[in-house]
């Protein structure tokens, strides 16, 4: 994209490559903030002068640590443990943490710094972090995650607290792990707070957190399409991942009346054009959550096709929901979606769409909800779970839910107040970056030199 600010913005990105070599996801999405706010911030003097974007690119505070576990057969095993203190601008870090052996300094920097400008968009008062390990629970028994997480909380346990710094699940953390975590902080600490959100309901979680992610990024695919005065009515969604994002995406979206025809996971994926109901839901929960098999085996068991090796954007369909993983849709899968029909893409995944696919997008012009934005339903469910705690109360589930669905709408129009372009379209990059931005610069400026 031409852009007058070409010269700025590279020397910018050059100066944060040189002091991060290597951490090649985390020049991608500063790379994507930049080229809205370099032109934004040279418009708002006080930014520039307050040197704001220098500053909000570099982590308050990273923690480096060691993850000594033993295996079921008594082996040593060690693992490597990080939490990126991002920015505490607006509130206590809040993210979550990532387990899987792609889990590196580059990767969970970009994710902490996506986290800082999503959480500010869910209008709660949450600053932006994120953790993890290149543990891999894949495979492994429980006994052994439980004897990893207890080792990762060890450590962990001396830089968090419910005012501090609050983790969360992310890839590979679901609520098996956050029980293992909360069980061990709260032997270590003698104290039963809201240090982590994503808890078990009966022990201090919030209703609809399991299903507010991918519940927002369909709210969100919603607000999208309306402003176009369409709904998901009779929509085929084609949709990546298998996990709890893409579970519970697949189910809203069918409630809504759309259409789900593919799930994946990193072996391949299913297609099945009769859609994926409820029945055929509740299995697709069961393989992942309990059984922990493949996606495969669904096409087996409802006699679909199963395309080994390859992602679903090659499926027909109007909307896309990229929900498994970071640079999961490239140039060329933009355009077969495009060319195929698809005018609307809601991220419930964290950058699952490279730069390339990005501008292919932005120049069909199509309804394209980045995951800052589209995603954002999950931490801010988690934002109500620590209020929840912290009044020693529980809403119900329709309370959570409408309190989840005016979140959504909000940063849909906090997106379109600072995207809306001349011709009546709406920016949602530019929005999301800006919206994000405004809030914790203010505040960083109020608070001083910090
Ligand atoms: N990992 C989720 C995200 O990417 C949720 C974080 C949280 O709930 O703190 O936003």
């Amino acid at each position: 994209m031409a852009n007058a600010f070409d010269q700025q913005i590279n020397d910018f990105m050059a100066k944060v490559i040189a002091k991060n070599p290597s951490e090649v996801e985390f020049h991608q999405a500063v790379h994507e903030v930049v080229e809205t706010l370099i032109p934004f911030v040279e418009e708002n003097p006080q930014y520039k002068a307050a040197k704001v974007l220098e500053r909000i690119v570099e982590p308050e505070r990273v923690i480096l640590f060691r993850v000594p576990w033993l295996d079921d057969k008594g082996e040593i095993q060690i693992n490597k443990g990080f939490r990126i203190e991002m920015n505490s601008a607006i509130g206590p870090y809040k993210g979550g943490l990532r387990f899987h052996p792609t889990v590196n300094l580059g990767i969970l920097k970009f994710l902490a710094f996506e986290q800082v400008f999503k959480n500010s968009l869910t209008t709660l008062p949450m600053g932006g972090g994120k953790g993890g390990s290149d543990f891999d629970p894949k495979g492994k028994s429980d006994n052994e995650v439980m004897r990893f997480c207890q080792s990762f909380m060890t450590e962990l346990s001396k830089h968090i607290g419910p005012n501090t710094d609050v983790p969360a699940g992310d890839i590979g953390v679901g609520g098996r792990e956050i029980g293992f975590l909360f069980g061990q902080y709260k032997r270590l600490r003698n104290e039963f707070t809201g240090v982590l959100t994503g808890k078990g309901i009966e022990w201090g979680g919030s209703l609809i957190r399991p299903e507010a992610t991918g519940y927002g990024a369909t709210y969100f695919a919603a607000e999208m399409l309306e402003t176009r005065g369409e709904t998901l009515e009779g929509k085929t969604v084609v949709i990546s991942g298998s996990g709890n994002v893409a579970q519970y995406a697949t189910e809203k979206v069918t409630e809504m009346g759309g259409k789900v025809v593919t799930l994946s996971d990193s072996s391949g994926f299913i297609y099945d054009p009769a859609g994926i109901d409820k029945e055929k839901l509740e299995y697709v929960m069961w393989l992942k959550n309990v059984k922990r098999g493949r996606i495969k085996e669904y096409a087996e068991k409802f006699d679909c096709e199963y395309h080994e090796g390859m992602r679903p954007w090659g499926v027909k369909c109007e909307i896309a929901m990229p929900c498994a993983t970071q640079n999961e849709v490239n140039e060329d899968e933009a355009k077969t979606l495009i060319a195929n029909g698809c005018y609307c893409i809601s991220e419930g995944a964290n950058m699952p769409s490279t730069p390339e696919a990005i501008e292919v997008y932005q120049n069909a012009g199509i309804l394209y909800g980045l995951g800052k934005a589209a995603n954002a339903g999950g931490v801010a469910v988690s934002g109500l779970e620590m209020s929840q705690n912290s009044l020693r109360f529980a809403w119900t589930r329709e309370e959570v839910d409408a309190k989840l669905q005016k979140i959504m709408k909000d940063i849909h129009a906090t997106c379109v107040k600072y995207g809306k372009k001349e011709d009546g379209s709406v920016d949602y990059v530019r929005g999301a970056n800006i919206g994000g931005f405004v809030k914790v610069a203010d505040a960083m400026i109020a608070q001083g030199l910090v």
